[in-house]
C-alpha cells in the first residue's frame, strides 16, 4: 500500500508524520511555547466598544481551537476545518446544509447515532432520507439522482467493514450535483484522505483515532472550499457546538502520535484477524487487511492501511455475549480507535439505535462482535481471545457475570 503523502512545507516537502508534530503550534505567542497554550477564557477584551480583535467570544472562535482547526485542515489536505464538541455535532452541522424537501442518500451500514440523527432529527426538519448499499456501485448509481443534495458514506463501513469506491462515488455525486460527505473516522487522515479522492466534506469522530486516548469527545468537518467552510463556520457559531479550549488542546496532543499509534495498532489488528480467521469456532472475520476481504483492492487504492477495527461472528448471540464478557484485556465499550482495546456487540451497543427490523433488513448480524485493537501486546490479546472463545463456546460464563449490555442511549 502507498503510504502517507508528502506536502510542501516551509522547509521543503514534508512527510505526513513530520507534519503531525511540526506545525505552527503557538502563532503570536510572546514566550515561544512549543505546545499550544490552553486559552481557557470565555471572552477576549476589546480595545474599545467599536473595535474588535481577532477573537471576542470562545463560542465564535478561540486561539487553541484555531490552531487545532488549521492542523486538521492541513492533515486532510483541506482549506478549512471546523472542530466540534462531538462527531455527531459535526454531522448535525453538515445536515444544516439541507433544506426541507432536499434528499439525503446515506450508505446503509452506518454508525447507529448517524442513523438516529437522520431518522429522527433531519427527517423531522423535512429532509428526505434514503439508504442504499453504496459499496455496490450499481446501487449507488440507482440511488443518487438529481434531487439528491448530500450523500453520506463511511468507508470502511462500521461495523461490517464494507469498502466503498470513493473516487467512483464522488464522480456519481458530481454528475448529479450532490455533495459527498465521507465519514473517515475509521481511517483518520493518516490512512485515507477523501478530499483527494473527490469528496466535498470529510467528517471525523475525533473521539476515535484522532485523539486516540479515549479521554475526549470531539468531531471535525474538513472541506476544500472557502464558501462551504464559511457556511459551516456560521452554523458552528450559531448553534454553539464548537469544541472547548481544553478539549482542543487534548486533541492537538493526541494527534501528534497518530502515525505511531496507528502503525502499531493496525499491525496488531492484522495478527489478531489472522488468528481469528484460523480459529475453528469463529466465522466471517471482516478486516480490510485480510487477503480475502471483499473490496480489498479498492481499499488499497484509496487508503494506505487497514485500520484497527475488525469484526467477526460466533454463530449465536449468547456465545458472542459470553465471549465479549469473558475478555479481560479488552474493555466492553462502544467506542473504537483508542490505545486500549475494546470489544462490543454492535447490535446491542453502538447500533442499538437502529430498529431491529432495519438491522435485519440490512443483514447486520445480531451475533457480530466488533473489536478495536489498541497498544497492548499482540500475544496478550490473542491469548485472551483464545481463552474467552473456548470458554464461550463451552457455555461457561465469566464470574462474576458482567452487567447486561445495553447501549440504547448512545
Ligand atoms: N461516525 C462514526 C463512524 C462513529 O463510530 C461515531 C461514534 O461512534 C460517530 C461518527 C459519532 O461521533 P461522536 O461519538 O464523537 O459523536
Amino acid at each position: 500500500m502507498s503510504h502517507s503523502s508528502d506536502q510542501a512545507g516551509p522547509g521543503g516537502v514534508e512527510r505526513f508524520e513530520t507534519r503531525l508534530v511540526r506545525f505552527e503550534a503557538c502563532p503570536g505567542d510572546p514566550h515561544r511555547a512549543t505546545a499550544t497554550p490552553i486559552y481557557q477564557t470565555a471572552t477576549f477584551e476589546q480595545e474599545s466598544a467599536l473595535e474588535f480583535g481577532e477573537y471576542d467570544y470562545t463560542r465564535s472562535g478561540n486561539p487553541t481551537r484555531a490552531v487545532l482547526e488549521r492542523q486538521l485542515a492541513a492533515l486532510d489536505g483541506g482549506g478549512r476545518a471546523l472542530a466540534f464538541a462531538s462527531g455527531l455535532a459535526a454531522l448535525t452541522a453538515a445536515t444544516r446544509l439541507l433544506e426541507p424537501g432536499d434528499e439525503l442518500v446515506a450508505g446503509d451500514d452506518l454508525y447507529g447515532g448517524a442513523y438516529r440523527l437522520f431518522a429522527r432529527v433531519a427527517s423531522e426538519r423535512g429532509v428526505r432520507v434514503r439508504y442504499a448499499d453504496l459499496a455496490d456501485p450499481e446501487a449507488a448509481e440507482r440511488a443518487i439522482g438529481p434531487r439528491t443534495r448530500l450523500v453520506h458514506v463511511e468507508s470502511p463501513t462500521n461495523p461490517l467493514l464494507r469498502i466503498v469506491d470513493l473516487r467512483r462515488l464522488a464522480s456519481v455525486c458530481r454528475r448529479q450535483g450532490a455533495r459527498l460527505l465521507v465519514d473517515s473516522t475509521a481511517m483518520s487522515p493518516y490512512l485515507q484522505r477523501p478530499l483527494e479522492l473527490g469528496a466535498d466534506i470529510v467528517l471525523h469522530s475525533a473521539t476515535k483515532l484522532l485523539n486516540g486516548h479515549g479521554d475526549v469527545t470531539a468531531g471535525a468537518l474538513v472541506v476544500r472550499d472557502g464558501e462551504l467552510g464559511e457556511r459551516l463556520a456560521w452554523t458552528q457559531n450559531a448553534e454553539g457546538a464548537g469544541l472547548a479550549p481544553l478539549e482542543s488542546f487534548l486533541l492537538l496532543r493526541g494527534l501528534k502520535t497518530l502515525a505511531v499509534r496507528v502503525d502499531r495498532q493496525q499491525r496488531t489488528a492484522l495478527e489478531v484477524a489472522r488468528f481469528l480467521e484460523g480459529h475453528p469456532l469463529v466465522g466471517q472475520v471482516r478486516f480490510p487487511g485480510l487477503a480475502g476481504h471483499t473490496g480489498r483492492a479498492v481499499h488499497e487504492r484509496q487508503a494506505s492501511g487497514p485500520g484497527v477495527v475488525l469484526s467477526f461472528q460466533t454463530g449465536d448471540v449468547p456465545t458472542s455475549a459470553r465471549l465479549v464478557e469473558g475478555l479481560r484485556r479488552f474493555s466492553i465499550a462502544v467506542s473504537f480507535g483508542s490505545v486500549q482495546s475494546t470489544a462490543s456487540l454492535p447490535c446491542r451497543m453502538s447500533h442499538a439505535s437502529i430498529p431491529s427490523e432495519v438491522r435485519a433488513a440490512r443483514r447486520l448480524p445480531e451475533d457480530l462482535v466488533r473489536l478495536s485493537i489498541g497498544l497492548e501486546a499482540a500475544e496478550d490479546l490473542i491469548a485472551d481471545l483464545e481463552r474467552a472463545i473456548g470458554e464461550a463456546a463451552a457455555g461457561r460464563r465469566p464470574e462474576p457475570a458482567a452487567a447486561e449490555a445495553s447501549g440504547a442511549a448512545f
